[in-house]
């Protein structure tokens, strides 16, 4: 065999799997089609967030009036932020190429294809290994609906050659709320189009209210309950037709309506590895797949779809096989972030989740953060934590407020912990912040759930 191990992808979960297995000695090689460092750094987290932060400072121009300074904001270069943004993505990619050439990996710039269980064509190349790892993320999807070739996914809203004056985001989930707090905040009118009641489906049920009205606060039009029927070109405006007839006229429609598992064409028939109906390639608790050689990582399995996740589980799989250190990660408690405008962050359980299982204490508190006492802005910041009646653990800590993901990282050791509401209340709060309230709620807002019956 050329190889003891070779990864397909070049993503968060590729890149940590080949180059901790080669820094354990195994011989390794790693193809990766497009981009190294994959989604994340090129078209998902970390554009992303400098998308996000751009439109921060133009917020704070405005708050600081209240502060009592006097700063003219000028207008907003969309192209300079754009060319900045892609030198730092260019570095983040050498680095990513570096570390693996560093740890003495083989990489390929090539698409890698199955032609059986143990041979792999790479870029028109014949190379077998021992073991195979699939890690080749996901895609946007657009919606089946006529027209849907004239609005963009978010692969297109890093490269945009202009910002639009409008434009109609079609989705709620994350990708989709986060784009409404950027557009909005670079200056575009931004409509939310969206089938569910309030946006964040299976987030907890008080984050998702709170963020509709700060989307509404911060001039999002939303638009709930519509489903997309089509999109029509009328010279360079879009008119995106939804609901009972209504229809947007804009510059852009971006449909953020979901992704995929990126398994198509991979001969994944040829090596007998299996996918479940949406195409994501179906794993044990060990990450094996039907062939038990063969093992799949990342957002192409479609589990917990995020970068720590894929890394943490790419960093396993290699310690595992190549490091003498047999071990798994636990999807239980895995916090996250949604960059919205403010952020979403939450670590555990739902409300709705925690109370299926049994009664649970909950303890909300909103209010006005002191920033936003002077610069008249109107934001709420709202916390929330749920607690097991029956043990007094902390299932789950929520935020929706300025610093929410930054906060939430530290609460989350506490939650994996296993920490009680007793333990919270016993830390000391540190003043004046507003994560001091997540030590300071003493006063129960509700029960919710019912005991179970006696089995
Ligand atoms: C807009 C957006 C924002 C996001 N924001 C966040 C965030 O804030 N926080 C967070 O944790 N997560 C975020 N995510 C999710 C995160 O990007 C993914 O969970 C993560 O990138 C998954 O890593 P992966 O290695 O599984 O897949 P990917 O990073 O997608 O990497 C897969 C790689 O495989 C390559 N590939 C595919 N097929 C082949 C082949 N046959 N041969 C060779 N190469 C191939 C692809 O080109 C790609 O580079 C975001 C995603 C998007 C789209």
């Amino acid at each position: 065999m050329d190889f003891d191990l070779f990864v397909i992808g070049g993503g968060s979960a590729g890149v940590r799997c080949a180059r901790i297995a080669a820094g354990h000695g195994a011989r390794v090689g790693i193809a990766e089609e497009r981009f190294w460092g994959g989604t994340c750094v090129n078209i998902g987290c970390v554009p992303k967030k400098l998308l996000v932060q751009a439109g921060e400072y133009g917020a704070w121009a405005d708050d600081a009036a209240g502060f009592g300074w006097s700063i003219r904001k000028g207008p907003h270069d969309w192209n300079k932020l754009i060319a900045a943004k892609d030198r730092e993505i260019t570095r983040l990619e050498g680095i990513y190429r570096k570390l693996l050439n560093g740890a003495g990996a083989t990489v390929f710039d090539a698409r890698a294809v199955f032609v059986d269980a143990h041979t792999l064509d790479v870029g028109g190349k014949r190379v077998t290994a021992e073991r195979i790892v699939i890690a080749t993320g996901g895609h946007p999807v657009r919606p089946n609906i006529p027209g849907a070739e004239l609005g963009i996914i978010s692969d297109d809203a890093f490269y945009l050659k202009a910002m639009p004056k409008t434009v109609a985001i079609v989705g709620s989930g994350y990708i989709a709320v986060e784009f409404a707090g950027i557009f909005q905040a670079l200056g575009a009118q931004v409509h939310l189009v969206y089938r569910q009641p309030l946006p964040l489906r299976g987030f907890d049920q008080d984050l998702r209210e709170g963020l509709a009205e700060a989307l509404g606060h911060q001039g999002v039009s939303l638009h709930p309950g519509c489903h997309p029927a089509k999109v029509e070109a009328h010279d360079k405006k879009r008119i995106l037709t939804f609901g009972e007839g209504q229809s947007l006229q804009v510059d852009l429609v971006f449909f953020a309506t979901g992704r995929r598992a990126s398994t198509a064409n991979l001969g994944l028939e040829s090596a007998g590895v299996t996918v479940n109906r949406t195409g994501a390639v179906i794993v044990d608790s060990h990450l094996r797949t039907a062939q038990p050689h063969i093992y799949a990582m990342g957002d192409v399995t479609d589990r917990v779809n995020l970068t720590p996740v894929a890394t943490a589980e790419g960093h396993a799989l290699a310690d595992t096989l190549f490091g003498k250190n047999p071990r798994g990660i636990s999807l239980a408690n895995v916090p996250s972030a949604v960059f919205s405008t403010p952020p979403i962050s939450t670590v555990g359980l739902s409300e709705d989740q925690a109370a299926e299982l049994g009664p649970v204490d909950v303890y909300v508190t909103r209010f006005t953060p002191m920033r936003h006492t002077l610069s008249g802005r109107q934001r709420r910041t709202l916390i929330k934590l749920v607690v097991d009646q029956a043990t007094q653990k902390v299932v789950g800590a929520h935020m929706l407020g300025e610093d929410a993901p930054e906060i939430i990282q530290g609460v989350a050791i506490a939650v994996v912990m296993g920490a009680t509401k007793a333990d919270f209340d016993r830390t000391i709060g540190i003043h004046p912040t507003a994560a001091e309230e997540f030590v300071t709620l003493r006063t129960r807002t509700r029960v919710a759930g019912v005991a179970k019956a006696a089995e």
